[in-house]
């Protein structure tokens, strides 16, 4: 596929995989990173609560809790640089009755201690007094004010997109189909991937729900990974602002629970659920897993308009058998780097997890990496104009400098042709990739009117016919022909 030589190759392009790049892009090193998907994000990363945690929930001397805290300064430090949408929201966790409160009290110690600032317990009536439509049940409630909403998409785009112009290169429909070791399995010399072999010295485990079989390839079998679906309902912006917060009814043994929170977008979310599968790509959901959504959100929020959900999705959590994140630089096969089964606060611990990872690769791989600092490093990037958001003056001024700024493509999240065009540009080869980048066909109707001048200007821009463009890579194209070339004779075309 390619005769260079890496440095490092990174299996996965999700937030792990995307923040390490970056980090490691400040050094002079020659960087890979591959995914087997078409458009990014699209494991775990993609969908989730993206929710910035405050860092209570995790057992003070786990390495969740090591991790989770230093993310959330993290995030709040780079979301500038970086132009990624990011709102400090805070977070409750709702208690309902004398056992729940000493379960917060519980929260409040491990909050307290893993250096979460802010936190305190106040009343269901005080709660009630900043947030009118929360449940009159509600007794008390764990206030953490560090808690964030991200836009998880431009998030992981904004890690890629800042390693890529610091000279990291993205590989996308590229799997890792092996990892290839020395005769005596003691050093990594490459891996084979579905479109041919790479050499690197050193291969980082950033394969989510997979990074369990990437390990064993590396001979590494000393945890398994279990997919826990978590499905969601999304509703419409003019319900976004029914809660300003993150709210969590009390945690169990299955996860954090239902939650009812706006998204960075002030779209209303409410989800998920926690159930086991065998599967590792099945992201359906289901009418018992939505009703349970809804069921859930309403002990919260008893007026959950229902009538406003926008669409249904599901992500799945890579469980580890460890119950906790696995890190580590293994010593045998030299060069193999574990930053794997990073479930939950995995989005917000990623960050703080690719500085430590970085440290801990200088102290083992240190004879094989040469961690000389790049003179040229860009820390910065800038997003693609959200042009939504923009003040009137200043939508005048670029549609006036540009007219593509003038066409109004998807109404819904008012997405302009330039903003499509510029998307493509930086990479998008497909209809689920420009809904990433800008929020086309992510609003009210889904896609329903813009999808096909989406798929119109993604051929113009790549030069290539309408049928030939897929909403996320492989077979899964938007159109099968033209109406007139087609004609149907006893089944037959
Ligand atoms: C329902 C749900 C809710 C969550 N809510 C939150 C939250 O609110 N806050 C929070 O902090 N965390 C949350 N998390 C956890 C968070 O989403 C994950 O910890 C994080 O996204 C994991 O990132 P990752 O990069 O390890 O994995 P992923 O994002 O899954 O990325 C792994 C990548 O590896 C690629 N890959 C896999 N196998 C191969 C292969 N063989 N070859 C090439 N590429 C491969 C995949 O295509 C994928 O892009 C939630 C997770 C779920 C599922």
């Amino acid at each position: 596929m390619t005769d260079k030589t890496y440095d490092i190759i990174i299996v996965g392009a999700g937030i792990v995989g995307a923040t390490l790049a970056r980090e490691l892009s400040a050094y002079a090193l020659e960087i890979a990173v591959i995914d087997k998907a078409a458009d990014i994000p699209s494991g775990a990363s993609r969908a989730n609560s993206a929710m910035i945690h405050a860092g209570y929930d995790d057992k003070p001397g786990s390495i969740k809790a090591d991790f989770c805290a230093p993310g959330n300064r993290l995030y709040q430090e780079l979301a500038g640089p970086l132009d990624i949408t990011l709102r400090k929201c805070g977070s409750y966790v709702c208690g309902f009755d004398a056992n729940d409160l000493k379960h917060l009290e519980k929260l409040l110690d491990q909050g307290k201690r893993n250096g979460v600032p802010g936190v305190e317990i106040i009343t269901g009536d005080a709660l009630r007094a900043k947030e009118p439509h929360v449940s009159a049940e509600i007794a008390h409630a764990l206030w953490a004010p560090s808690g964030c909403i991200v836009n998880n998409f431009e998030a992981v785009l904004a890690f890629m997109d800042n390693a890529q112009q610091n000279g990291v290169e993205l590989f996308l429909e590229t799997e890792l189909q092996d990892i290839v070791l020395s005769d005596d399995r003691k050093e990594v010399l490459g891996i084979r991937t579905n479109r041919g072999f790479m050499r690197t010295s050193v291969v980082i485990n950033a394969a989510g729900i997979n990074s369990d079989l990437v390990a064993k390839m590396a001979g590494d079998d000393s945890f398994s990974i279990e997919p826990t679906r978590g499905e969601y309902y999304i509703m419409d912006k003019n319900v976004g602002n029914l809660v300003g917060s993150f709210f969590f009814p009390c945690p169990t043994d299955k996860g954090k629970g239902i939650t009812v929170a706006p998204t960075a977008e002030n779209n209303l979310l409410i989800g998920p659920t926690s159930v086991v599968q065998e599967s590792r790509d099945d992201t359906s959901t289901s009418v018992d897993g939505l009703k349970e959504v809804v069921d859930g959100a309403r002990l919260l929020v008893p007026a959950i308009p229902l009538g406003m959900a926008i669409t249904t999705f599901s992500g799945l959590r890579a469980s580890a058998s460890t119950k906790d994140f696995v890190l580590g630089v293994l010593d045998t096969p030299r060069g193999f780097v574990n930053v794997a089964g990073i479930k939950s606060p995995g989005f917000t611990s990623a960050p703080a997890l690719a500085k430590h990872t970085v440290e801990l690769m200088k102290e083992k791989l240190g004879d094989r990496l040469s961690f000389a600092s790049k003179p040229d490093f860009v820390p910065e990037r800038r997003h693609i104009p959200r042009f939504e958001a923009l003040p009137m003056e200043e939508k005048i001024r670029l549609a006036a400098k540009d007219p593509r700024y003038a066409q109004i493509v998807c109404r819904c999240e008012m997405v302009t042709e330039a903003q499509i065009v510029e998307a493509v540009a930086r990479g998008a080869r497909t209809v689920a990739a420009v809904k990433i980048w800008t929020r086309a066909g992510a609003g009210r109707c889904q896609g329903g009117f813009c999808g096909p001048r989406v798929v119109d200007i993604l051929a113009r821009e790549l030069g290539v016919s309408p049928e030939e463009i897929t909403r996320h890579g492989g077979h899964s194209r938007y159109l099968v022909g033209r109406t007139k070339d087609y004609w149907f004779k006893g089944g037959e075309k």
